[in-house]
């Protein structure tokens, strides 16, 4: 049995602010109040697992343990099939400029490296969110979600973050990057998630 989240603030631990605009519209519907990791001023945790989930715990924890109050976190990342689950956890790592994330660079090296694999399309992919709600006396819940689809070249769409004007799901013609925001949350990898997490601990 699943620990319910009675409140109307959650503090969504992440400093990436595609993931929490789309997190404040998933969740405007259970008249629940996002918080993000910048307007708290938390410092962004390193992380050092190798896997989602690991990383997730680390973020959610962190920012429980920091603010008292049961924080939500997101790791979340592409794996490309041709490359073996790469990027996979180090997702954003290949945008990583020293200066700030660069997604254009991370895409065209993802591309880049498909091309020098020699493998044929279509180079199928999945984007996965693995959702941890820690609260501060340490108990945590976990859900994961995915969404399949392909890259495709050259990038289309200005919608979105990271990857998404690369990576076309399953059933579409259009890349994340062109569709709507609505119909991306209806049909992410973090909304699929979330529907797991709100069905467990919401209600
Ligand atoms: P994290 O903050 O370590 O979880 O990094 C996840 C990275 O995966 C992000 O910086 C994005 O590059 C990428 N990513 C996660 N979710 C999405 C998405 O919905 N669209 C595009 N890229 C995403």
């Amino acid at each position: 049995m699943s620990r319910k989240f009675s409140g109307d603030r959650i503090l969504f631990a992440t400093h990436n602010a595609g993931k929490l605009e789309e997190m404040e519209a998933l969740l405007a519907p259970f008249g629940v109040e996002v918080i993000g990791a910048k307007a708290m001023d938390l410092p962004e945790p390193v992380e050092t697992e190798t896997t989602f989930v690991g990383n997730a715990r680390i973020k959610a924890h962190a920012a429980a343990k920091a603010t008292g109050l049961p924080a939500l976190s997101d790791d979340s990342g592409i794996e490309v099939d041709a490359l073996d689950g790469a990027p996979g956890v180090n997702t954003a790592d290949w945008a990583e400029t020293g200066n700030g994330r660069d997604f254009v660079m991370a895409m065209t090296k993802t591309h880049d490296l498909l091309i020098a694999s020699g493998k044929p399309q279509p180079h199928t992919a999945r984007f996965r969110s693995t959702l941890v709600l820690a609260w501060p006396d340490g108990h945590d819940e976990v859900f994961e979600g995915k969404i399949d689809g392909q890259c495709v070249w050259p990038m289309r769409g200005m919608q979105g973050h990271g990857y998404d004007p690369m990576f076309m799901p399953d059933g579409y013609d259009i890349t994340l990057g062109e569709m709507d925001p609505a119909e991306k949350n209806r049909i992410s990898h973090r909304a699929d998630a979330l529907k797991k997490l709100i069905a467990a601990c919401f209600g």
